[in-house]
């Protein structure tokens, strides 16, 4: 059997990266520092084990955003890549070349969720992290 191969690219094309295997999980972060880093109401996550994601071309720079976490982006065009943490490396949905094969299992920090996009789907919800 061939390996599930995930690929993802920056707006501008200079990085690329790889992700084997099936992701963990996805998720939907409504937290403050997720709404900040992507300039959007909230950040799709798809959380994958940091030795089966690969940086392919290109170097990401880093923002320390927390004392364990850091916030991976392009450093040329920007685009929001990863967030990266001890646990895990979590690849921003929007990246990916084929964004449909994920599915997201819940919300998390919901107390922090912009109340005039409404959301119709019956996933757990979380107000904090939900682990
Ligand atoms: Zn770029
Ligand atoms: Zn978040």
């Amino acid at each position: 059997m061939t390996a599930e191969i995930h690929t993802a690219r920056c707006l501008c094309g200079k990085i690329t990266l790889e992700a084997t295997g099936p992701a963990k999980y996805m998720e939907y972060c409504h937290c403050k520092w997720c709404q900040q880093v992507s300039g959007s109401a909230f950040l799709p996550l798809i959380v994958f084990d940091r030795n089966n994601v690969k940086i392919t071309s290109g170097a990401l720079s880093y923002f320390q955003s927390s004392p364990n976490n850091q916030r991976g982006f392009c450093p040329d065009c920007g685009s929001t890549i990863c967030f990266s943490s001890p646990r895990s490396f979590d690849i921003a949905l929007g990246i990916m070349d084929n964004p449909e094969d994920f599915k997201a299992i819940r919300h998390i920090w919901t107390k922090s969720q912009i109340s005039h996009v409404t959301i119709a789907d019956n996933l757990p919800r979380f107000k904090e992290s939900g682990s």
